[in-house]
């Protein structure tokens, strides 16, 4: 199994590399060169794994000769062992109807579905560094990563938990100071491991994000520190969230669905939870449809109407109950686009060989993304707008109506309490409703549930508050929330400077006798 670039210039990476490396030297993003076959008898020979087997089955598809399945499989016990339900992601019936499912992505240490991801993928660095350095060749030097990330919340609390304790990694997480939820910043800070560095920047999430950028853009200090990333553009989390659309297929299955057809709405920001959806789909999973859901921060419902690919840039990302999914372009939508530009962005020469047309669907996405850095936009052919069409369907919740999503459900009978991510999923699986029953019988609706409602406790509150509801919140808070906000924490602060965070890095690898 080989790795290449969306934008046409890398190929034939091995796993570990890409893992390692996270984005492409062309500036693209890896994807495989081939999608492997599933076993002919998956559908039964699968239909009994735990959670942890059955992604050892479908990780082991993609690592090529980089680790042997023994490996894959202890990798992934240790990865959802951390979870708090053996089913990791259990699939929960949502209101009276039969047919409508809330698939539970936030069992994991931090309440988000970014765990599931990066549990395994810190267990991964972990165990290719070690290995590196058994088989020695470093000069003497351990093979060591700085791990450098910008944060508005949930990336960096998953990232933290994803990364804490382990061995030969060390992890710098920027927040903007005072701007990220009490739970959030207690999350994050509360983690005293000694690899675990929180630093709060006086600014805003782009001087983050910014700074971050610059630290990567200076080549001594990036080699002398080794820095690596694990932003949702790193293919192994795209990898691990494969899992669970298997997992709730078979769920169904276990409820006495005799052929599932699930649509899957997600809830969408950077498009890693509906790509992974996507391959789920590419390697034969029956899934009805896939339905992404925005809100108003709504690129990808936008293009999927119009087929430009638009930045909102005078209007900015905006603020909305749903923060996670405040972004202004979808990093991962490029390799959605990859597959778009191979299969449906004519070639001049309509013989052209598979290999002829994946170079054009290089060249093609290269140009879309320098047309968008360039000019904010591009637009894509009517064919493969149809065809875009026809892979994902869209939609789009406003703040007003996360809220009164979360207000009607716990209203319910029975009650379901929604996080303002989930909440926009299920809005939008409301309003799809038509299309979804045009599928025909034996077609279920499943809406990811990508946060616990405590993560994001205040809206939730104000929204049934709103509603003239009240709610016990205390009676649903899990218990590593409780005292959270009392606990000791560490965290640096600093000034909004790539100099001032570098100096911190520094002083600190010197130190720790790096
Ligand atoms: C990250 C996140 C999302 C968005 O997921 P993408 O993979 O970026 O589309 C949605 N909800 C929550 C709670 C998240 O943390």
């Amino acid at each position: 199994m080989k790795y290449r670039s969306t934008r046409g210039q890398v190929a034939g990476q091995s796993f570990e590399s890409v893992v390692l490396e996270g984005l492409a030297g062309d500036g693209g993003l890896y994807i495989p060169e081939q999608l492997p076959a599933l076993p002919a008898d998956w559908q039964t020979a699968w239909a009994r794994l735990s959670f942890a087997e059955l992604a050892t089955e479908l990780i082991s598809l993609f690592v090529g000769d980089d680790l042997t399945r023994g490996e894959v499989a202890a990798l992934a016990a240790r990865s959802y062992s951390t979870f708090d339900t053996s089913e990791v992601t259990p699939l929960v019936p949502l209101g009276a109807r039969r047919d409508t499912f809330v698939l539970e992505l936030f069992h994991g240490p931090t309440f988000a579905f970014k765990d599931v991801a990066l549990q395994f993928l810190g267990n991964l660095f972990e165990f290719f560094l070690e290995r590196r350095n058994a088989r020695g060749g470093g000069g003497g030097e351990a093979h060591k990563v700085t791990v450098v990330g910008a944060t508005s919340g949930d990336t960096g609390s998953a990232a933290i938990y994803g990364l804490r304790g382990k061995k030969n990694v060390s992890v710098f997480i920027l927040h903007p100071k005072g701007r990220v939820s009490p739970i959030q910043e207690a999350q994050m800070t509360t983690v005293l491991d000694d690899n675990v560095h929180n630093v709060a920047i006086e600014g805003t999430f782009d001087d983050c994000q910014d700074i971050v950028k610059q630290l990567f853009g200076r080549a001594a200090f990036k080699r002398a520190h080794s820095l690596g990333a694990i932003n949702s553009i790193n293919w192994a989390r795209i990898l691990a969230q494969i899992t669970y659309y298997f997992h709730a297929y078979f769920g169904l299955v276990r409820r006495g669905v005799a052929a599932p057809r699930p649509v899957f709405v997600v809830p969408s920001g950077n498009f890693g939870d509906a790509l992974a959806g996507h391959y789920a789909r590419a390697l034969g999973l029956p899934v009805a449809q896939l339905a992404i859901a925005t809100n108003a921060n709504d690129i990808l419902d936008r293009f999927l109407r119009t087929g430009r690919y638009e930045k909102n840039s005078e209007q900015g990302v905006r603020a909305t109950p749903s923060p996670a999914m405040d972004i202004l372009v979808s990093s991962n939508f490029e390799r959605f686009l990859w597959y778009l530009a191979r299969d449906h962005e004519a070639p001049a020469d309509a013989a052209a060989t598979p290999g002829e047309r994946e170079r054009l669907a290089g060249e093609t996405v290269a140009r879309w993304m320098e047309q968008l850095r360039t000019s904010g936009s591009f637009a894509v052919s009517p064919a493969a707008l149809a065809a875009a069409r026809q892979a994902l369907w869209s939609g789009r919740c406003g703040d007003d109506q996360t809220r009164a999503a979360i207000a009607k459900y716990h209203a319910a009978q029975p009650p379901y309490l929604l996080d303002p991510h989930t909440a926009v999923g299920v809005h939008v699986a409301e309003t799809l409703a038509p299309e979804i029953a045009a599928l025909g019988d034996g077609v279920q609706t499943i809406c990811l549930s990508t946060a616990h409602p405590a993560k994001f406790a205040d809206e939730v509150i104000q929204a049934i508050a709103d509603a003239g509801a009240q709610i016990d919140f205390a009676a649903i808070l899990p218990p590593p929330f409780v005292g959270l906000l009392d606990k000791p924490r560490r965290c640096f602060e600093c000034h909004n400077s790539p100099d001032a965070v570098a100096r911190h890095i520094e002083q600190v690898a010197a130190a720790s006798g790096k």
